[in-house]
């Protein structure tokens, strides 16, 4: 009998306290989820950051630590996690995600704003452009990214995408590395922030960034917080470089009520409800990488330590 802890915020285990026993079940893999074993006993921890699991030293026989979240920035930095760490990749998180980008960026590509805020008696004969003529980049070619740039394609949008790696994806325009940054945001009016935070992502989006983009650009970050200088974020915008930012993720979240953001008219808030894990597939994803690993095969989704993401 395999031994699986779930470790996570206390709201988390009325979800997953039925669909993760199915689901192991349902990939033929006996076992026992708790959220309280002896740590010694533990096979596998199901984890997502919460305040009563700090240090691993104690799971000495835990064979892989299974991330409920996609970004495992705050996971990866603790120095007591020894053990393979899974990030999820999750269908229902992917379209979620999808769902959320397509309809920020076509808000700002059809200018949805004029009209829904100008119900003012005047009219206003503003024609947006064909997504053709609409430079779109989105920042991060990853599982999230690239499902969002598919989508997008299927618009016919000028796509440009970046990640670290080259990358060939239908529709879309790959530029790769630190230089090919620049030329993924030469003129682009629409920016999709899917990245992971790490020390080489922090503050990619700055000044010099927000400068090369047209002008009245839009930023759209569902990646995390810090991947955005914030001070910058708002000269960019006051100034008219950019014409807005719509922000799930924050450097403190929940968002303090006193935050500029909240505040300032061409920033909307979401609160990181971009996508969410969703327990039936993410279980079932769950379930997988616990029989592989049990079979003797490679975990999927590693977390690459070196990387950090
Ligand atoms: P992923 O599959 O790991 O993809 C990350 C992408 O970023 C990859 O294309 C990667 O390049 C690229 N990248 C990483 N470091 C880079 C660098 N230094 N320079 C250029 N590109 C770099 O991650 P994902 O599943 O798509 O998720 C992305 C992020 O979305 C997560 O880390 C999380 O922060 C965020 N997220 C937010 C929500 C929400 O509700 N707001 C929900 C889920 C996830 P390679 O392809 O070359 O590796």
């Amino acid at each position: 009998m395999i031994r699986v802890l779930f470790s996570a915020p206390d709201s988390r285990w009325a979800q997953y306290e039925n669909v993760l026993p199915q689901a192991l079940r349902d990939a033929g893999v006996s076992a026992q989820v708790s959220r309280d074993l002896p740590p010694a006993e533990v096979d596998y921890i199901v984890f997502a950051p919460n305040p009563g699991l700090r240090d691993f030293t104690p799971y000495s026989n835990c064979k892989a630590v299974l991330s409920l979240w996609a970004g495992v920035e705050t996971i990866v930095v603790n120095e007591t996690l020894t053990q393979p760490l899974t990030r999820m990749v999750d269908s229902g998180l992917t379209q979620g995600m999808v769902e959320w980008v397509t309809g920020h960026a076509l808000r700002h590509h059809l200018g949805m704003d004029r009209h829904i805020k100008g119900q003012d008696g005047e009219w206003r004969d503003y024609v947006p452009p064909l997504a053709p003529d609409r430079k779109v980049t989105i920042l991060g070619l990853g599982e999230l990214g690239q499902a969002c740039a598919t989508t997008l394609a299927t618009f016919g949008f000028n796509l440009h995408g970046w990640s670290r790696s080259p990358k060939t994806i239908a529709g879309v325009q790959c530029h790769s590395g630190p230089d090919g940054l620049k030329d993924a945001l030469a003129a682009a009016e629409i920016v999709v922030v899917l990245l992971p935070l790490t020390a080489a992502t922090e503050n990619i989006l700055g000044g010099a960034e927000f400068a090369a983009m047209a002008r009245g650009c839009v930023i759209i970050n569902p990646g995390r917080g810090p991947l955005i200088d914030d001070a910058a974020l708002i000269a960019a915008l006051d100034s008219g470089q950019l014409d807005h930012a719509t922000l799930d993720v924050f450097r403190i979240e929940p968002l303090p009520r006193d935050h500029i953001f909240w505040a300032h008219p061409k920033v909307t808030v979401t609160p990181h409800i971009a996508s969410e894990t969703r327990p039936k597939t993410a279980a079932a994803q769950v379930a997988e990488n616990i029989r592989r690993c049990e079979a003797g095969l490679p975990l999927l989704h590693l977390v690459d330590r070196g990387l950090g993401y």
